[in-house]
């Protein structure tokens, strides 16, 4: 498939196909629930009114129509208290109907996001916020017993999806954040991969890009990633979402360039970001399933 008008190369993996590859195996999943009485549903907490919320809100609440998943928000103001919000957490993870909860983050300032982690229900945690679930990522756990956060696996699923074994694979990372690079660096290294993490910090990103297999960049830097960088060949997943003066969205990759000399590459828009809902409707039948066990 070529893209853009470029001289494409690369073959595109597109999130559109992954999501439907994920829909199609938790369909029956969730069949079975509801044939048990179980309607999976997730509550998202809102704190605020911020964009990229509800782009989210927004992205999830489609994808999980199509599923037949519920989705509940709870907006709280801005100016909410900690003893408020603390309040509302605790309903959702007491109440039997729920049985994902997603905490919209950066939270404000007024709140002390490290301590609603540690009070949010480990078993209810689809998103990787609580330190029990980033634990056993750590450990490797997370796959049967916590959850992972979802802009990770997306990556790697996608990658997968697609064809890419990543036993042995030198893979290089760009960017540490606790949300995407260093949770996917422990993934990886749980399925064999050789992983280099790369931050703003390291002297030679293009020398370790050139030697990668896989370039993985989650930096929020538009036009990080050149067509120099890469070798020939090398599978290119980008999860960078940078929006440029015109408004249109980009990721961290050169895409145009670089798909020139890449083997696969993921588009922005139209990559990582359409997969991240689809794993948060996995972990929330997940978390259905385990909690009715
Ligand atoms: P962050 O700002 O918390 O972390 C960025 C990381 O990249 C940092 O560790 C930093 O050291 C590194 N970095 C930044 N500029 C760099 C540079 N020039 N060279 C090397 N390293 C550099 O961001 P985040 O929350 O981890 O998100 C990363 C990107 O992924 C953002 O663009 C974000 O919008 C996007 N994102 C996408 C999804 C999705 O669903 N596709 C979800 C979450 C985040």
């Amino acid at each position: 498939m070529k893209a853009r008008g470029a001289v494409m190369t690369a073959r595109l993996m597109l999130g559109k196909d992954t999501a439907a590859a994920v829909k199609a195996d938790l369909d029956s999943e969730i069949e079975e629930l509801k044939a048990r009485g179980i309607m999976p549903r997730l509550d998202i907490i809102k704190v605020g009114d911020k964009p990229e919320d509800k782009a989210y809100e927004n992205g999830a609440r489609k994808r999980f129509e199509k599923l037949g998943i519920s989705l509940e928000v709870t907006e709280l103001p801005e100016s909410v208290t900690e003893e408020e919000f603390e309040k509302t957490l605790a309903q959702l993870n007491e109440d039997p109907l729920i049985h994902g909860i997603l905490v919209f983050r950066p939270l404000p300032d007024g709140l002390n996001e490290e301590r609603i982690a540690r009070l949010i229900a480990p078993e209810k945690d689809v998103d990787c916020f609580s330190p029990v679930n980033i634990a056993k990522v750590l450990t490797g756990e997370s796959g049967e017993r916590g959850f992972a956060p979802c802009t990770a696996e997306a990556a790697i699923e996608i990658g997968e999806r697609n064809g890419i074994d990543f036993d042995g694979k030198d893979v290089t990372i760009i960017g540490r954040s606790m949300v995407v690079g260093r949770p996917l660096a422990m993934m990886l290294l749980q399925k064999n991969a050789t992983v280099t993490t790369c931050h703003t910090h390291t002297r030679d990103l293009a020398g370790s890009c050139g030697s990668a297999d896989v370039i993985i960049a989650a930096a929020g830097h538009a036009g990080l990633v050149t067509a120099d960088m890469i070798k020939d060949g090398a599978c290119v997943i980008d999860i960078g979402i940078n929006v440029g003066p015109d408004g249109k969205l980009t990721g961290d990759v050169d895409f145009d360039a670089v798909s020139e000399k890449a083997g696969m590459i993921t588009p922005v828009p139209g990559g990582v970001g359409g997969v991240t809902t689809s794993i948060l409707a996995r972990h929330v039948v997940l978390a259905a399933e385990r909690l009715a066990e």
